[in-house]
């Protein structure tokens, strides 16, 4: 079965604790069988923003099949938000955009004119922005939700699909929002039918965080859809197709 895991971080430290190297990462994917991974920044969320993305964009360039970056900015800084992200989203290798509303210490009402900004460029560019969501105070499942409304032709995804505390209402949106979808990252095992049972496994991708941990993560994360008991055809989907997709990766493949 084919496998994009839509959520990981290719980083070489987490300020100094080392996360898995370039290599290693490569090595994790090939050996759980992962075709295609989405990398996000982590010291990106710290500031940097420009640098880190230049940095994504060369893991890509160095593993054009394997590789696709999202890019991050900063929504507090505003205009020149905006402007950075319109410069990545111009690079064909960018495909989407990460956001970690925690880690970058802004609640999406506290940026909202810059939000809808940018989430209008996402969607001028036709790019999914996935948002890490679950933690209060900044990235509850709901204030990530809410932004559905502020920009209805944006594509919006739960990262975590609502992590541990708000998975039972992460169904719910994700019935109920058209425009929103879930990655399942970090939720237990038992919550993915709960989640495909609420809206169908068109809005639901598979992904495991690899690179902020190491490729046993990847490994158990990948066992939770495999072994969920969801028909083939929606772990298909899950796993490879909503993503391919979401990617545009049959008009323009890698
Ligand atoms: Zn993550």
């Amino acid at each position: 079965m084919r496998i994009i895991d839509f959520h990981t971080h290719l980083q070489d430290r987490w300020f100094l604790r080392p996360l898995p190297s370039e290599t290693q990462f490569l090595d994790g994917m090939d050996r759980c069988g992962v075709e295609v991974s989405c990398i996000y920044t982590i010291m990106g969320f710290y500031g940097n923003c420009e640098r880190e993305n230049n940095q994504l964009a060369n893991y890509a360039r160095a593993h054009p099949k394997r590789i696709i970056p999202f890019a991050t900015v900063d929504p507090k800084l505003g205009k020149p938000a905006v402007e950075e992200l319109e410069r990545c989203l111009s690079n064909p290798v960018f495909r989407g955009v990460k956001f970690h509303n925690w880690l970058q210490a802004f609640a999406p009402s506290m940026a909202r004119e810059t939000m809808i900004e940018i989430l209008r460029c996402c969607a001028r560019h036709d790019a999914p922005v996935v948002f890490h969501d679950g933690t209060p105070p900044y990235a509850t499942t709901f204030q990530i939700a809410a932004m559905t409304r502020w920009v209805p032709e944006a594509k919006i995804v739960l990262g975590h699909g609502g992590l541990a505390d708000y998975v039972y209402p992460a169904g719910q949106l994700l019935r109920d929002m058209p425009n929103l979808y879930i990655c399942f990252c970090g939720p237990k095992a038992g919550d993915l039918p709960y989640l495909v049972e609420m809206a169908g496994a068109d809005k639901v991708l598979f992904g495991s965080d690899f690179g902020f941990s190491d490729w046993k993560m990847l490994a158990g994360r990948l066992d939770d859809v495999i072994e969920s008991g969801l028909d083939n055809a929606s772990i298909e989907k899950i796993l490879h197709g909503n993503a391919e997709q979401l990617l545009h990766l049959k008009e323009r493949p890698l």
